[in-house]
């Protein structure tokens, strides 16, 4: 299994680019930067995309991807979200205000694009790649993933504040060999990271209390003007087994 990290943060800035990784070259886990992140070429191979939540930074660039790949891909892209997220996209973004509606382009029969709803827990298999989506806490209905190809596991969370679930998950996985998990803003803005449910270094601490096996964590999401800040208090931690998330980094698994 291949995850290429496209974009890692949770806003965009000269270097930062939103939340999209690339599973083997064809599935797309959410939308950040798909467009900024690939040349068209590689675009065009990528026919599945998974939606975790319908936040901006997650699906900014669907609209710019298919327009790209149009007349280009065989058949529909196929797009996967709750019926919540695929309810927002439907609703606010391909509503023939925002972006045309390409559900129904060029015509109903024989659209660019079709939705396909997921449900927390209820695994599915895309190009020998098996996605769970697994419910997490956040502002509105999101699900992060469990990834499972190749006899290998990775849980990413998508966005969250303290959460339950998803630690079951881990705990219960065998062959888990990485965690990726929301660090979204540093100390300081505390109070912002509880509103809108996401986690500081000291937040994440509490959390890994609930991680009961050995596996290297690591973080994502980050606000571009908290990078610097969360790096400094997540050095001052002194855990080897807290890592970042690389924007550009290909991570392999077998
Ligand atoms: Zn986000
Ligand atoms: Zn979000």
């Amino acid at each position: 299994m291949r995850i290429e990290v496209l974009g890692s943060y949770g806003g965009e800035s000269l270097e930062c680019r939103m939340t999209c990784l690339l599973i083997n070259g064809s599935v797309a886990l959410d939308a950040g930067s798909l467009t900024q992140a690939l040349p068209i070429k590689r675009q065009v191979g990528v026919h599945s995309i998974l939606l975790s939540h319908s936040h901006m930074d997650h699906t900014s660039a669907l609209p710019f991807f298919i327009e790209n790949v149009y007349g280009q891909s065989p058949g529909a892209i196929d797009l996967y979200g709750s019926s919540a997220t695929n309810y927002a996209i439907r609703k606010y973004l391909f509503n023939n205000a925002t972006w045309p509606d390409f559900t129904r382009l060029p015509n109903h029969l024989l659209p660019a694009v079709r939705f396909h709803e997921i449900r927390s827990e209820v695994p599915l298999e895309i190009d020998g790649v098996r996605f769970t989506p697994i419910p997490v806490d956040h502002l509105v209905p999101t699900h992060g993933f469990l990834i499972e190809a190749d006899g290998a596991a990775v849980l990413w969370s998508s966005d969250t504040g303290p959460t339950q679930r998803l630690w079951e998950i881990a705990n219960r996985t065998r062959n888990l060999r990485l965690v990726c998990i929301d660090t979204s803003f540093d100390n300081a803005l505390q109070e912002i990271a509880d509103v809108s449910l996401h986690l500081t270094p000291q937040t994440l601490v509490r959390e890994l209390e609930k991680l009961h096996v050995e596996v290297p964590v690591l973080l994502h999401h980050l606000k571009p003007p908290c990078v610097e800040r969360i790096h400094s208090e997540i050095e001052a931690l002194g855990r080897p087994d807290i890592g970042f998330l690389e924007q550009g980094k290909v991570y392999e698994f077998s």
